[in-house]
């Protein structure tokens, strides 16, 4: 055994200092030279079977060098990630990252600062965050916030603080079930709400029934006349609507709810107004975009990721609150341990563990301060406004093209359309179609040229390219239009026109 008087984790001598610093320097130079040459590398590729298996091995007792750790990370982690820092990553809506952003996690890390509450410089770098998202959305001074995982996080937590404003703080004590003598309480959200809105009252206790699924309109906007209708029959079934919930960004075609109209239905119907922006609120820092968002401003709560539009590295979502009264009756809890005091490094309540779930915490706020303050809102502005320009582009070269067709009308950075299948070729069914366009993008997956993903829409299957990354070029556009017609070309062999099409499948 070590001597008690001598052991820690750290470097034991001067010279072994020297060491982990200069393999710390390789380390941060492998990352800078992997950022700066992402165009040289396929977007994505799949795992082969023996790297799968080196991260099946025993927990390990001995130490091995921090060099062969490193060397295992780049031999046989970054090469099998997702992808997407890389420019012609569009699927799904994942944000690029930044260099500034990877090094402030490095900082943070370094500092290993708690945030769940305590009189700490840290925690008003979060508080600094909040105030500046506070004035982005027109929010009164008495609003709160709170940095969380992701939207998924911050929708539950909007949800919980809208049913304990709903039912009062006694329902902390009594639980959703005693409240089951009184009226049943019900929310709306569209049909194209995200699904951890269904997931947030699942959790909640409210259970996934007490929200209703509003009608979308060709527009794929919520039905505001279908939303009108049904609080008015809830109402006279005896049900108490406490909840709206308005999408800034659709996940499947990027659609932005009409949020001023709906600000209109919750102020006349006494609901609560939540809006899920994950991606799409940082929209106001484009003045290009910001249009597309009013009303967002008379929101009650917003859900939104830094970690998608806002370029921070994962992970970075967050809640901003009316009145953080609201989200103190929902989360303050009393504990002994956690006593404040009006001085000492127990002062500066309330804390972040006042207002959320979360009581150790990390200091998510540094890689969102440095994104904000090394870009400034001007640029990550151009950026977020370059994506819904490059997704106007894309629009128009597949309107232009006989072969693919445009699914869905393109209002932010999402387009969603269809390959038909080669020039000249006898059209296929739609069960066929959908199923060519779904091997379609496992092929482009596979090429690692571009990497769009999927969705339904109508009950047809759609590519759907999310254009998120600040990387991404009209050339790399370019890329992936050739290859979803080439790859499509050759998913069909063979073709003559006269034949029926013969869509191979994947072995
Ligand atoms: C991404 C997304 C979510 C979920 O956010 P996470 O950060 O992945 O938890 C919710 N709603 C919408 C509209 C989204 O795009």
């Amino acid at each position: 055994m070590p001597e008690l008087e001598s052991f820690s984790l750290d470097p034991a001598s001067p010279a072994d200092w020297a060491a982990v610093r200069a393999q710390g320097h390789r380390m941060l130079d492998d990352l800078f030279d992997h950022l700066s040459r992402l165009r040289e590398r396929p977007v994505w590729q799949p795992i082969p079977p023996e790297v799968r298996a080196a991260f099946d091995e025993p927990l390990p007792s001995a130490p091995v060098a921090l060099a062969e750790a490193h060397g295992r990370f780049m031999d046989q982690i970054l090469p099998y990630a997702v992808g997407n820092t890389h420019p012609r990553f569009m699927g799904w809506v994942h944000g690029g990252g930044t260099v500034e952003g990877m090094l402030a996690e490095m900082l943070a890390a370094g500092l290993n600062a708690n945030l769940g509450g305590r009189d700490q410089m840290p925690l008003e770098v979060e508080r600094q965050t909040v105030r500046w998202m506070r004035d982005l959305f027109g929010f009164p001074a008495t609003a709160g916030g709170l940095l969380v995982t992701g939207s998924s996080m911050a929708n539950l937590l909007g949800v919980l603080v809208a049913r304990t404003r709903t039912l009062g703080t006694l329902s902390r004590q009594t639980g959703v079930a005693a409240s089951a003598d009184g009226p049943r309480l019900v929310a709306y959200a569209a049909e194209s709400a995200h699904g951890c809105v269904a997931q947030a009252f699942s959790i909640s206790g409210l259970g996934t029934q007490a929200l209703r699924r509003v009608p979308v309109g060709a527009d794929h906007r919520l039905d505001l006349a279908a939303l009108q209708a049904q609080i008015t029959a809830d109402r006279i079934a005896g049900l108490r609507p406490f909840l709206v919930v308005g999408t800034a960004g659709t996940v499947d075609t990027g659609a932005v709810d009409d949020l001023a109209a709906i600000a209109d239905v919750a102020r006349r119907e006494g609901l609560w107004f939540h809006v899920d922006g994950a991606f799409g609120a940082l929209g106001m820092l484009s003045p290009e975009v910001a249009p597309l968002l009013r009303g967002i401003e008379r929101a009650d709560s917003i859900a939104l990721d830094f970690h998608k539009w806002g370029q921070v590295p994962y992970d970075a979502g967050f809640l901003l609150v009316r009145d953080q009264a609201d989200q103190l009756a929902a989360f303050a809890s009393p504990a002994a341990y956690l006593s404040r005091h009006p001085r000492g490094l127990a002062a500066g309540s309330p804390w972040p563990c006042d207002l959320g779930p979360d009581l150790s915490r990390g200091f998510r706020a540094l890689k969102v301060w440095f994104t904000l303050v090394t870009h400034g809102t001007d640029r990550l502005g151009a950026a977020i406004a370059q994506s819904c320009r490059l997704a106007q582009r894309l629009r128009a070269r597949i309107v232009a093209e006989p072969t693919l067709a445009l699914l869905a009308p393109v209002t932010l950075n999402i387009v969603c359309f269809r390959y038909l299948g080669p020039p000249g070729a006898r059209g296929l069914d739609a069960a066929a179609t959908d199923h060519l366009n779904a091997e379609l993008v496992a092929d482009l997956h596979e090429s690692g040229l571009a990497v769009p993903s999927t969705t339904t829409l109508g009950g047809r299957t759609a590519i759907r390219v999310a254009l998120v990354n600040h990387r991404t070029t009209a050339a790399d556009l370019g890329v992936l239009l050739d290859a979803v017609l080439r790859l499509g070309a050759r998913r069909c062999r063979p073709c003559p026109a006269e034949s029926a099409l013969l869509v191979e499948t994947t072995p």
